[in-house]
């Protein structure tokens, strides 16, 4: 439904590599903001100094570029809220901070970590809830000035109600978190620097943002941040609270969670294996969503069209590799052919190509680039699967070696050379028949014939269709490579 009020936002943290489920969150925020013509707000959520790194900065930047998730409002785009680096906001988190305390929504705590942990172990024992206990909820003047007299550091910790907070969530409907479970929390360190806990929140009332659409391991600070957004709908700093939706876990091998760790999740890897902006997003898209019944190969627009955070399912997704090159693949199809010529450059060059740059010969890349589109999963694959048109030897892999050359086809590999020396080589096809009748005269079927050929010639057992690749890498070639072979098994 268009909405042009809707304001998401995507808030990552610049800490390691950028990894699937931050890309699948993007991917939601983006495409409800698309299909809804609504405004995509991209904010930095850089306060932490020890872990943030402007390397991972850079990357996540890239990466959205790369995918084409584009944003309205933040870095190098700028927007009305500027600016979109929590780093440098300082002074505005602040100030909130200060409002919250001398309005009572917050107040200072002097626990220090040790007696924090001492009464947290006797609640445990006693079967009490183990959160901050209000220890410093109501001190009196008095007290305060005598702990700022023993020289005592303090938090500002934010005061919850002691009421229940109810929310409907968008994807898992209405929640209910009581106050056992949700204590006084933090908001700025002893330090003075504010906390996750109070710049989200504060940022998304400053944005306005209408929609808060993010990962399930964050649903526990929704209730905190309700609460605090109350105080600030109270101190004129926020308008309405925004809806919730929390998108579910995405899960990896062995049911475990996928985790930012794990080699899986990396989005550099799929990057440099040659998915397709549009595949992964294809495939992002459905951890938690799907197209339709029967359709979930798609474009990103016929995406956009359709995706709505209320069709979000809230149980776990599974992530399956073999999925998304498959779904990549389909999208390496829908390709013409010179987008998937130019696609493929990459894996052409250098540090990727395995031949001389002299020897890469245009012309043939271009015969045999429409047998390769139909093939592939990944545009990686490229590489090994055209080599032997540029290489002087083609590549032995032994393994292939092994396989094909068992037996001894040293006879049939003969009748080979004699057939396809003479055959017609402007026709895949009168190749085709030459080995067919080879392998007749051995008693042999196409497959079982064509395995030694095409290890002679490629290197490999498996790769592009034969007689196209033969007719391509020309008489000359072929039959040099056939030779060098039956010198090899005769040696
Ligand atoms: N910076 C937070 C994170 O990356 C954002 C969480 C949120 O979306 O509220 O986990
Ligand atoms: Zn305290």
């Amino acid at each position: 439904m268009a909405n042009a009020n809707v304001r998401v936002r995507f808030c990552p943290s610049p800490t390691g590599n950028p990894h699937v489920g931050l890309v699948r969150t993007a991917l939601f925020n983006w495409a409800y903001a698309r299909h809804t013509g609504g405004t995509m707000v991209f904010r930095i959520e850089d306060t932490d100094a020890a872990r943030d790194s402007e390397e991972s900065y850079r990357q996540l930047l890239d990466s959205l570029r790369w995918l084409g998730l584009d944003w309205d409002e933040g870095p190098e785009v700028g927007g009305p809220h500027a600016p979109y680096r929590q780093s440098e906001r300082m002074d505005l988190y602040r100030d909130v901070a200060g409002k919250l305390l001398a309005a009572g929504h917050a107040y200072r705590c002097y626990c220090t970590a040790l007696e924090l942990e001492a009464r947290r172990d006797a609640a445990r024992a006693a079967g009490r809830p183990s959160g901050y206990d209000g220890t410093c909820r109501d001190l009196t003047e008095e007290q305060r000035a005598a702990f700022e007299a023993d020289g005592r550091e303090s938090i500002v910790r934010f005061r919850m109600p002691d009421e229940p907070i109810t929310f409907t969530d968008l994807v898992r409907g209405e929640l209910t978190f009581t106050p056992d479970n949700v204590p006084d929390f933090g908001i700025v360190r002893a330090n003075g620097a504010p906390l996750y806990t109070l710049v989200n929140p504060v940022d998304d009332a400053l944005m306005e943002i209408t929609h808060v659409l993010r990962g399930e391991d964050l649903l526990s600070s929704t209730p905190r941040q309700i609460a605090l957004y109350r105080a600030l709908i109270e101190l004129g700093l926020a308008k309405e609270i925004p809806a919730f939706g929390h998108l579910p876990y995405v899960m990896g091998e062995g049911n475990k969670k996928l985790s930012k760790r794990d080699p899986q999740s990396s989005l550099n890897l799929y990057r440099e294996r040659g998915f397709l902006p549009e595949g992964l997003l294809n495939y992002l898209s459905l951890l938690g969503w799907s197209f339709s019944a029967d359709q979930d190969v798609f474009t990103v627009p016929e995406m956009i069209e359709r995706f709505d955070v209320a069709d979000v399912n809230a149980n776990p997704a599974r992530f399956d590799l073999k999925k998304a090159e498959s779904i990549n693949g389909d999208h390496i199809r829908m390709l013409d052919v010179k987008a998937f010529t130019e696609a493929c450059e990459p894996w052409l060059t250098a540090p990727h190509a395995n031949w001389a740059p002299e020897s890469f010969d245009r012309a043939k890349w271009e015969a045999i680039a429409p047998y390769a589109q139909t093939r592939l999963t990944v545009l990686s694959d490229i590489t090994a699967n055209v080599d032997f048109l540029f290489l002087d030897a083609p590549v032995e892999d032994e393994a292939s070696w092994a396989k094909a050359m068992k037996g001894d086809p040293a006879a049939l590999l003969t009748t080979a050379r004699e057939k396809l020396d003479a055959a017609d080589w402007t026709s895949a096809e009168s190749l085709k028949e030459a080995v067919l009748a080879a392998g007749e005269a051995h008693g042999l079927k196409l497959g079982k014939a064509q395995a030694p050929v095409r290890v002679a010639v490629t290197g490999r057992t498996v790769g592009l269709p034969l007689f196209e690749s033969l007719e391509i890498l020309g008489r000359e070639r072929t039959l040099a490579r056939v030779d060098a072979a039956l010198a090899r098994l005769t040696a």
